[in-house]
């Protein structure tokens, strides 16, 4: 089973994972947690890299075979990325964080003005949720809006959303409110 954490950069995905890791491996033995960004860079899976943008141009096809080959379909396998809702999963965890938020924890790592604005507007813009729905049409998906909740009240909801496997989403909107950033 493929668990998809997915959002916009900065949105707190693996900080989750881990943490979500640490609950499942409790309870079951084959939990793998798969951080898609550190995998792509290390065996290769991309077909460039953009060095002004510090991201890379993911290579689709050799991504999901590096995870067909390196997974069973026993494990319980979080994949931890803002991608990781385009590669089959089963149900995807959509983190959402009000965008002021997203830009001072982007601002913190020293991102380009333009990478920040490209991701605020991503988070305002409800791109990684969109995403998702437009590619999983057999998905679960449960969004999380994640800005006043410690990680461990995430961890405990998506726990709860795994065990009763209901969809949800659709209860996050920035736009009103956050309309200014994206001018
Ligand atoms: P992502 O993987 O989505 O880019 P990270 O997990 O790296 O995000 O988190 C970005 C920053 O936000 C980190 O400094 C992390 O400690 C912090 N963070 C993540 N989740 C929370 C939370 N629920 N409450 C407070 N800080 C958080
Ligand atoms: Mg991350």
């Amino acid at each position: 089973m493929r668990i998809a954490i997915t959002g916009t950069p900065g949105v707190g995905k693996t900080t989750v994972s881990k943490n979500l890791f640490e609950k499942l491996i409790n309870l079951e033995n084959n939990v793998k947690n798969i951080n898609i960004t550190e995998i792509v860079s290390k065996n290769q899976l991309y077909i460039e890299k953009d060095d002004e943008m510090n991201s890379y141009v993911i290579d689709f096809p050799k991504l999901n075979n590096f995870l067909e080959l390196n997974t069973t379909c026993e494990d319980l396998i979080i994949l931890d990325g803002h991608v990781s809702h385009l590669l089959n999963p089963d149900c995807i965890i959509v983190l959402r964080l009000n965008p002021e938020r997203i830009f001072d924890r982007l601002s913190l790592r020293n991102y380009s003005e333009k990478k920040i604005k490209e991701n605020v507007e991503a988070e305002i813009l409800d791109v990684c949720l969109v995403e998702s729905i437009e590619n999983n049409v057999e998905s679960k998906i449960f969004e999380i809006d994640c800005t006043e909740k410690s990680v461990l009240d995430i961890c405990n909801i998506i726990i709860s959303f795994l065990e009763h496997n209901t969809p949800k989403y659709g209860n996050v909107s920035w736009l009103e409110d956050y309309f200014y950033m994206l001018e």
